[in-house]
């Protein structure tokens, strides 16, 4: 066969993509991959976020990937009922955290605090002569700084935030030691990534002025121990059923405490709830989830993010907390309809309450997989909805979908061959 010449190998260097419309991109792209005109058609759909909306919040914009947004019943956080918004590809998350708050339910809910809403920004100054003088020298300008900081965002300081402490820390690195300075921001009720990153850049050229130092990094740090959310509650004995099972969610809890490979997977489970209300309120899941897997390994050890204890009644407690950096302004918060239209079914107060609410979640989510674990095996819960995924990816629609996937289930075999054969099966006997 011939070797295509040059010109007919599609190339991925494109100059100017984002300058072209988003029509034009997805021909450009179409063309590229040789893409089937359905597959054209669909990227096509944008859904229920504007094409023009959303060519505005990334670069190189194509098309939209909806996610299916539940909402998790049975929540009474603080003595107040709330529904929440999940979204999540994941089957069983939205029935199992409302099955976990159900469970709590009648002893009263959740209980929650949150630390503050202080974020951490750092700036990273290399060869400084003398550290020690350059940390004296900043604690003397401490009031300088402050009003610089101040200065930066005077909306949010209007607002009750703004600045309230510096740190200076000398972090000796491979190359040598190094000086690095926490500027300490309260930024209320915006998760606070572009403020603080403004303030560090802002503060950086005079901080290395004062210690003689080279200002290199001036960022945001996600590790946001200073803003915690906390969340505990007791699932009565009555509830959970048998004292074995209560038992058997302590020494779930126990391995993952000690084990950082399970540790990982009990952390992903309560991550589970988490991202889901962090992506359905339009927030930065990733900010969220670095905080979170930091905060495990606090110890030097990655650990459980949750704990679980009997109480003198013989109930189960569980409490977790872990750092929590969510807003209700700035980011997509207020730019996406569908965000802006979910969060008024949650009517979050406040940054906060979001904040705490989304603990309360992990920890729910937390209880139910160790439940299933510590009981049934977590593939049972799973098995419904994953049947019905399945009979859908093999192709069947309408009333095909329950009959096939209840057949999969009777046959304990959840499996796309399964599945192909068995819809043979049903048309052919229909
Ligand atoms: P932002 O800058 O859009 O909004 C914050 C600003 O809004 C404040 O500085 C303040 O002036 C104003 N404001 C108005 N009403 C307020 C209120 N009630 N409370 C507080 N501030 C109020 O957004 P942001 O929260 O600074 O940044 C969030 C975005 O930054 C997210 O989209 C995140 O993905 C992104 N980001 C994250 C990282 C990271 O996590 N490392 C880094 C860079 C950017």
């Amino acid at each position: 066969m011939a070797k295509p010449s040059e010109d007919q190998i599609p190339s991925s260097r494109i100059s100017g993509f984002y300058n072209l419309s988003v029509a034009e991109r997805l021909q450009r792209v179409s063309a590229f991959a040789g893409l089937s005109a359905d597959h054209a058609e669909q990227l096509a759909r944008s859904g229920n976020l504007e094409t023009d909306l959303a060519d505005h919040m990334i670069e190189n914009f194509v098309t939209t990937l909806a996610i299916p947004v539940g909402i998790a019943t049975n929540f009474r956080i603080d003595g107040r009922d709330l529904l929440v918004p999940m979204a999540t590809e994941e089957s069983s998350v939205v029935a199992a955290a409302s099955n976990a708050a159900r469970q709590c339910y009648g002893a009263g809910g959740f209980t929650t605090s949150l630390s503050a809403s202080e974020m951490i920004g750092q700036i990273q100054i290399l060869d400084v002569p003398d550290p020690d003088a350059a940390t004296a020298e900043i604690g003397r300008r401490r009031a300088e700084i402050a009003e610089l900081c101040e200065a930066c965002d005077p909306l949010l300081v209007s607002l009750g935030g703004g600045f309230r402490d510096i740190e200076v820390r000398r972090i000796d690195a491979a190359s040598g030691p190094m000086v690095v300075v926490h500027i300490i921001v309260d930024t209320r009720d915006a998760m606070g990534a572009n403020a603080v990153n403004s303030i560090a850049e802002r503060l950086a050229p005079l901080l290395a002025e004062w210690t003689g130092g080279r200002p290199l990094l001036r960022i945001l740090s996600n590790l946001a121990d200073r803003r915690l959310a906390r969340a505990e509650a007791v699932w009565p004995l009555a509830a959970i059923g048998r004292s074995e099972v209560r038992d058997g969610l302590i020494a779930a809890f126990e391995f993952a405490d000690a084990d950082p490979y399970r540790a990982a997977t009990h952390n992903k489970g309560i991550m589970n709830g988490i991202s889901a209300v962090v992506l359905a309120t339009g927030n930065d899941t990733r900010a969220v989830e670095a905080g979170a897997h930091a905060f495990a390994a606090r110890s030097g050890r990655y650990r459980s993010l949750s704990t679980w204890s009997r109480t003198p009644n013989g109930d189960l407690k569980g409490t977790i907390e872990l750092p929590m950096a969510v807003g209700l302004v700035g980011g997509l918060t207020r730019l996406h309809p569908t965000v802006r239209a979910l969060l008024a079914v949650l009517a979050p107060d406040n940054a906060g309450q979001l904040a705490r609410v989304i603990a309360a979640v992990g920890l729910a989510q937390n209880f139910a997989a160790m439940k299933a674990l510590a009981t049934e095996g977590i593939q049972r819960g799973h098995m419904s909805l994953h049947a019905h995924n399945i009979a859908i990816g093999a192709g069947a629609s309408g009333t095909e979908i329950e009959a096939l996937a209840a057949r999969m289930i009777a046959a304990r075999s959840i499996s796309a061959a399964t599945a192909e054969a068995m819809l043979g099966e049903l048309r052919a006997r229909a």
